[in-house]
């Protein structure tokens, strides 16, 4: 156990994660970023970002990250590549357990994100930027005039199929089974598509190509009969999973896994001046907060987790603050 009580440790390092820790470090608060091996987040499996704004000309993902990470670092924050395997939130000064050590703080900023599904096909990995893909609108623009499939039959796959008919020509949402649990408006939205398929009853058992997608194989699940699509690209659709496993029972998460925030003026870290303020990244522990993927369904771009990491940091800056009064 580290003796030192820390003021914030940060875990997570994607946007998230990286802009609470420059704003922590900026703020002379000498932040812990435990950033994971796999640090980076989503980004470091793209391959062209721009959407990101500064960036007129794109720039690749995981070189977006390095930069994030630089820009925390000038500043004096203390980045470990180690995976936090235990969190204790039950007393303060907060517990947190990486790599066989335990380090003590007296706030915690959680941004470990979210990861998409995959359905764990066999080429399915070496293809992600190469036609494969969970994010619609981030790179939808590069399928102008193509065809693609987008797998899944909720929300998700209906909404990513119409961000995607804006440039490609073909768009086949293909779902295992007859029902679709997405919502009838979005649905229907998807139906009226003059640009939009559906196959139903049917399983991808493989994406084809050597150095970028040519094609599903497909499977139909009521007769089993296999045919191979031609298409450029595969959407997926078949959910997100927060990485919040380490704080189940520390901490309250919703019926998903999301971290729950706690509604502004409810939550027992609430210092009485945040109803002026429009941000709060409080969670059910004091002195706790979230930032990015790992509380965000809706939005899930790199620059909304930038700005819920830039608004949990200022956050925990004013608690920490209100703690010494
Ligand atoms: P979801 O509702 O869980 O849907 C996932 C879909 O993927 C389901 O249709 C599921 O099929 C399919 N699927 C899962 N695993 C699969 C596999 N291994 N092989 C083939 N298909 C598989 O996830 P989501 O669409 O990402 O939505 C998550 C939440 O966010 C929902 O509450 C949704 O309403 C919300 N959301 C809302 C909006 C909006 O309101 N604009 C937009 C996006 C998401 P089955 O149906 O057979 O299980």
């Amino acid at each position: 156990m580290e003796k030192k009580i820390r003021n914030v440790i940060i875990i997570g390092s994607g946007p998230a994660g990286f802009t609470a820790a420059l704003y922590t470090a900026r703020a002379n608060l000498s932040p812990l970023v435990l950033a994971g091996i796999k640090w980076g987040g989503q980004l470091m499996l793209t391959t062209d970002v721009e959407n990101y704004p500064g960036f007129p000309e794109g720039i690749l993902g995981p070189d977006l990250m390095q930069l994030f990470r630089k820009q925390a670092e000038r500043f004096g924050a203390e980045i470990l590549n180690k995976d936090v395997t235990a969190v204790n939130f039950k007393s303060r000064p907060f517990t947190i357990t990486a790599d066989g050590k335990s380090y003590q703080t007296q706030s915690v900023i959680i941004a470990t994100g979210a990861e998409a599904q995959w359905l764990n096909l066999k080429n399915e990995q070496r293809l992600i930027g190469r036609g494969v893909s969970s994010c619609a609108p981030c790179d939808a623009f590069f399928f102008k005039d193509k065809k693609v499939v987008v797998v899944g039959g909720g929300d998700s796959a209906m909404e990513e199929a119409l961000v995607l008919t804006k440039f490609a020509s073909d768009v086949t949402i293909l779902h295992r089974r007859e029902g679709f649990r997405a919502s009838r408006i979005l649905f229907d939205r998807a139906k009226k598509n003059k640009k939009i398929s559906f196959l139903i009853n049917s399983v991808v058992v493989d994406v084809l190509g050597k150095d970028k997608v040519e094609g599903v194989k497909i499977k139909n699940t009521k007769d089993a009969t296999e045919k191979t699509l031609t298409v450029d690209g595969m959407f997926l659709a078949v959910g997100h999973k927060p990485l919040s496993d380490i704080f189940k029972g520390q901490i309250e998460l919703d019926e998903m896994g999301y971290v729950r925030r706690i509604p502004q003026g409810n939550g027992p870290g609430n210092p009485s001046t945040s109803s002026e303020r429009g941000f709060q990244m409080i969670t059910s522990v004091e002195g706790v907060f979230v930032a990015g993927d790992v509380h965000d369904y809706h939005f899930r771009q790199a620059v909304t987790a930038a700005g819920y990491g830039c608004a949990a940091a200022l956050e925990a800056e004013r608690w920490l603050e209100s703690q010494n009064d």
